[in-house]
């Protein structure tokens, strides 16, 4: 069983800075971790890998001090790391991200690391979105299941998975190659040991650009984003509430005029 595990560098405390001329997060590494979602992934990768055999690798997108988390990520399991790092990624919305990690999984299908199980997050703490699994395996082509709560069953073919569902959890089967998004409690990730964190230290990272991942620079980046984030601030806070009276269809009407007028 080959797993990739998508791990994305999210700032380590709620004090996001804004570059407020390009409305971009400012990046500079400076205190980043593992999103804490991407750490229960790649436990699951490992755990499969204990049971089943094969290799797990860490992807990540970032800018160049991100090679330090991925090898943290060799402390806690993975075999190997891959950091896209390019100059031409920068600004990118999730689908560009997206985009960009499927070069890097296709690329490591042509190297000779075929994934069976793409493994990411549910969501990062700082994006949110909860988008890019999806969107990852909407661009490989390949089936997906979102907010795994348990791994109940694997073998080399498929995985049976509990998923979260509105007011309850649904059990699935998926074959494999697939793609699934986890939740934090899906396990406990483990702590890097000693051994681990020697082989973080000189275990094979590999930064690729763009075009070594063979990316369309059409796709990536900015110029690869449909959407651009105009303006970020934070939203007034109005304490004031307004009582709108009469039946459903009264109150409805008198809702919509409030809204239309920005109330
Ligand atoms: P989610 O979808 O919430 O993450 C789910 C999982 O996907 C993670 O747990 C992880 O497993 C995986 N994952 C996510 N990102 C990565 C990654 N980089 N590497 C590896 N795995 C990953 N950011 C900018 O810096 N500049 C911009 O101009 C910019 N514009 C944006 C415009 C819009 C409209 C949006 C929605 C976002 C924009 N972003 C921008 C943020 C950027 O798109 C996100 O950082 C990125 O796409 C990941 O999305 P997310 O954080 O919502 O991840």
């Amino acid at each position: 069983m080959n797993c990739i595990v998508c791990m994305k560098a999210v700032p380590s405390t709620t004090n996001v800075r804004m570059d407020p001329v390009t409305n971009t997060i400012v990046r500079d590494g400076r205190q980043s971790v593992l999103n804490p979602f991407d750490l229960s992934a790649l436990e699951v990768a490992v755990r499969l890998r204990e049971h089943l055999g094969g290799g797990v690798c860490a992807l990540s997108m970032g800018i160049p001090d991100t090679e330090r988390l991925l090898r943290d990520a060799l402390a806690r399991g993975a075999d190997r790391g891959v950091l896209l790092s390019d100059r031409a990624f920068a600004g990118a919305d999730t689908l560009a991200t997206s985009y960009a990690l499927a070069c890097g999984v296709r690329h490591l299908a042509e190297g000779g690391f075929r994934a069976d199980l793409v493994v990411c997050g549910k969501m990062a703490v700082d994006g949110d979105t909860a988008q890019i699994g999806p969107e990852l395996a909407c661009a490989l082509g390949l089936p997906c299941v979102t907010g795994v709560e348990e791994v109940l069953d694997a073998d080399a073919r498929r995985l049976r998975l509990r998923r979260e569902v509105d007011g309850g959890s649904e059990v699935v089967e998926v074959c494999l190659p697939a793609v699934i998004t986890v939740v934090k409690d899906v396990c406990n990730p483990r702590l890097p040991s000693i051994a681990g964190v020697r082989f973080g230290q000189d275990g094979p990272v590999e930064v690729l650009t763009a075009p070594q991942v063979g990316a369309d620079p059409t796709h990536i980046g900015l110029a690869g984003s449909p959407t651009q984030v105009l303006r970020s601030f934070a939203p007034e806070r109005a304490t004031e509430a307004t009582r709108v009276a009469g039946d459903a269809a009264a109150q409805a009407a008198a809702i919509i005029e409030l809204v239309e007028r920005g109330a």
